[in-house]
């Protein structure tokens, strides 16, 4: 066995200890502690060893994506933290003023859990989500962090403490007790946070249950997270390495499959060693890795990018799955890419690789009536429109129907279109179905494993 890596986490507190950060500038050292007062902020030594290439640094996808940045502010935000810390607010009105840019920021981009809050008997049962019929999602409490917070993550409000979703835990009423009532369900998507920060014996008593009795209608598990990106570690020298890729095993052996759902962002995530050696281990157990990511501006908004992503994750045996669009919330700004350009790098992208790769989708929005892809950009009776597909929706008659809406070259989300044709309303928007919230304005949107 391999020499154990022991992983060592940074924190706002303490970055300014890393060997390679003594070399940054003054000036970026600043804004990362301006920023990290609004922001959470979090790495390890890995990502810090082997994934930043140091000499890339400030333009390296890798250290944008675990640093802070100045621009994650907007000026006028990061003057007005600046100026708190210059004249030396007292404690209470640094917070307060805190607390007022993180809801600038837009937390809540939507009802999250509490619209799709499954109940068994009248009793709500935190901590699942059952939003398509097919699949479950478990939110374990114990894989509500990270092994390194992503900066563009849509969850960096629980990471500072704002805790309004609700996790699973020993004294909510059981979700396999949900899970067993419901038939319909084949799979389970344990997520989090990151459900492989989770030590082998909470794993072990989410998983090893589904594989009994009662059970027998759940065919897949699916694991989702971004471990061989920040931590592969896991799978090799970690002390309990060996009983999770045996627990993979006896899964996919109990007649189930096990999905392993991987976060990467860029094909530099790829390419080390411990990276390239955990997913031959994981494979080596009969499970299958899937592959996901957002698109990025200043991290992955290049077709040749994605293409060489994808190309690479079929190399070393993984399946590319899905192209995600980033929501609306914290950072977003900065990391933003309208819906046609996103649409055109998918399209760059995809045109370009082997059809083992071409088995990605997207670019996906998570909205509130469904998964919606952009399918393509053309005129139509001489009106320029979006082509518009549902991946996913509440309502299983929706999937994979096709829709228009007017063609526009900014819109960065969903609720920003509206139809083609001079109609009113999309379909699903008509008397059979109504969003909570008001019509086409912050259409909510609900967790997907990056994560997902
Ligand atoms: C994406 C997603 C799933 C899984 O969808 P697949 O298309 O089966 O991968 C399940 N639940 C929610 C809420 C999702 O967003
Ligand atoms: S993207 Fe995934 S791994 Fe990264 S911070 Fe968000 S939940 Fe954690």
């Amino acid at each position: 066995m391999q020499k154990e890596q022991r992983i060592k986490y940074y924190s706002i507190n303490n970055f300014e200890c890393i060997p390679q950060v003594k070399s940054l500038s003054e000036e970026l050292k600043y804004a990362i502690n301006v920023v990290g007062k609004v922001l959470p902020f979090r790495l390890n030594n890995y990502v810090v060893d082997e994934l930043i290439d140091w000499t890339k640094v400030p333009d390296d996808p890798m250290f944008k994506l675990s640093f802070l940045q100045r621009d994650f502010l907007s000026p006028e935000q990061f003057k007005s933290v600046e100026n708190a810390i210059r004249r030396k607010a007292s404690a209470t009105e640094l917070q307060y003023l805190i607390s007022q840019i993180r809801l600038q920021l837009n937390p809540h981009p939507s009802g999250q859990l509490e619209h799709n809050t499954p109940t068994l008997e009248g009793i709500p049962i935190p901590g699942i989500q059952h939003k398509y019929q097919e699949t479950v999602l478990v939110f374990p409490a114990a894989g509500q962090t990270c092994f390194t917070y992503c900066t563009f993550c849509f969850r960096w409000p629980q990471f500072i403490g704002d805790h309004n979703l609700k996790f699973a835990s020993k004294q909510s009423p059981s979700f396999f007790e949900y899970i067993k009532k419901h038939k319909e369900v084949t799979d389970v998507l344990i997520t989090g946070g990151d459900p492989m920060v989770m030590n082998f014996r909470r794993i072990e008593s989410i998983i090893r249950p589904l594989l009994g009795v009662g059970f027998e209608h759940i065919q897949n598990i699916r694991i989702g997270s971004k471990v061989l990106s920040l931590w592969p570690y896991r799978f090799i020298s970690d002390q309990d390495a060996d009983k999770y890729l045996k627990l993979f095993e006896d899964v996919n052996r109990s007649g189930k499959h096990l999905a392993f759902m991987a976060h990467f962002n860029h094909w530099k995530e790829l390419n080390t060693e411990a990276t390239r050696k955990a997913v031959q281990r994981i494979l080596s157990t009969g499970t299958n890795i899937r592959c996901q990511s957002p698109i990025l501006k200043h991290i992955n908004d290049d077709a040749g990018i994605w293409k060489k992503m994808w190309q690479t994750q079929v190399q070393l045996g993984m399946i590319p799955y899905y192209m995600f669009i980033e929501r609306d919330t914290g950072p977003k700004a900065y990391f933003e890419t309208p819906l046609v350009k996103a649409f055109e790098i998918f399209r760059d992208a995809y045109q370009d690789v082997s059809g083992l790769a071409r088995t990605v989708r997207g670019p996906s929005m998570s909205a509130t009536p469904g998964k919606i892809t952009i399918e393509g950009i053309d005129e139509i009776a001489g009106e320029k429109i979006i082509q518009l597909k549902f991946l996913q929706s509440r309502t299983p008659d929706w999937c994979n129907k096709i829709f228009f809406a007017k063609y526009d070259e900014r819109a960065c989300w969903f609720d920003e279109l509206i139809p083609a044709f001079g109609k009113k309303e999309f379909f699903f928007e008509s008397n059979a179905f109504k969003p909570q919230s008001s019509k086409r304005k912050r259409l909510d949107v609900t967790p997907v494993s990056l994560s997902y």
